[in-house]
């Protein structure tokens, strides 16, 4: 449901997790304390990643139960789950080809987007579940859903739906736009109303059609998916030839 990417001793956080991965209950190896995830060893934090879109309540508010983890170089991959969350993270790092969705939720409805090699879609749904019964065709491969959720009284209803959602798929939740974040360099943009601007690959964007690659282009490098960036980068231009 989170994922976090943590720089540290690999070999210290082998010893933590027992392997090269293990699924833990939240609050053992893998602790959240005011809004920071870390990983420790026994007593001693090994890495701990500064969340901006968690905070202690939080972890209640969405019953995160689970923490699975996965040692990669000089990096641990964390994601956070609630109990009933389907895990697999293993997959999500090395499964092929990987496609990722995206749903952004907001006052104007919900927003469907599907990121893979060789094409970009883009639709309105209905709603979250309704949206990924449309277009969500799990195949083959690593299919991510990305939803974009503010949270707030109004929208509960649909993040029911993404906590029954996740239950069957790897669901990433996100509550915060970043629409700031370049989708090709990953540089800061500048804002210009309600279009974004990056001075050093010279786009503009819709900020919120800004925020959805971005987002996308986050939770591929957050699982370390180097190859894949490169491959974002090439469906944007295929999408924005004029940008
Ligand atoms: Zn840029």
């Amino acid at each position: 449901m989170f994922t976090y990417s943590l720089k540290c001793d690999a070999a210290k956080a082998r010893e933590a997790l027992g392997g090269d991965y293990a699924v833990v209950e939240l609050g053992g190896a893998v602790k959240v304390v005011e809004s920071f995830v870390a990983l420790y060893g026994g007593d001693v934090p090994i890495c701990m990643y500064k969340s901006w879109r968690l905070t202690y309540t939080d972890v209640e508010a969405y019953g995160l139960a689970k923490a699975e983890a996965l040692v990669r170089g000089d990096r641990v991959i964390v994601r956070l789950v609630r109990g009933d969350e389907k895990v697999g993270l293993p997959e999500m790092v090395d499964g092929s080809p990987l496609v990722v969705h995206a749903m952004d939720v907001n006052e104007g409805g919900v927003m469907y987007r599907v990121f893979r090699m060789g094409g970009y879609v883009e639709l309105a749904a209905k709603g979250v579940a309704n949206g990924v019964k449309e277009a969500f065709h799990p195949k083959k491969g690593v299919n991510i859903l990305i939803v974009d959720l503010p949270h707030m009284p109004k929208f509960q209803h649909l993040l029911s739906e993404v906590f029954e959602l996740a239950r069957e798929h790897y669901v990433e939740l996100h509550t915060t736009m970043i629409s700031d974040v370049c989708p090709l360099c990953g540089g800061r943009m500048e804002k210009r109303g309600r279009l974004v601007y990056c001075p050093q690959c010279k786009i503009q964007l819709n900020r919120d059609v800004n925020a959805v690659w971005a987002l996308a282009r986050n939770i591929v490098r957050r699982l370390g998916r180097e190859r894949q960036l490169a491959e974002l980068r090439e469906i944007f231009r295929l999408y924005y030839p004029n940008v």
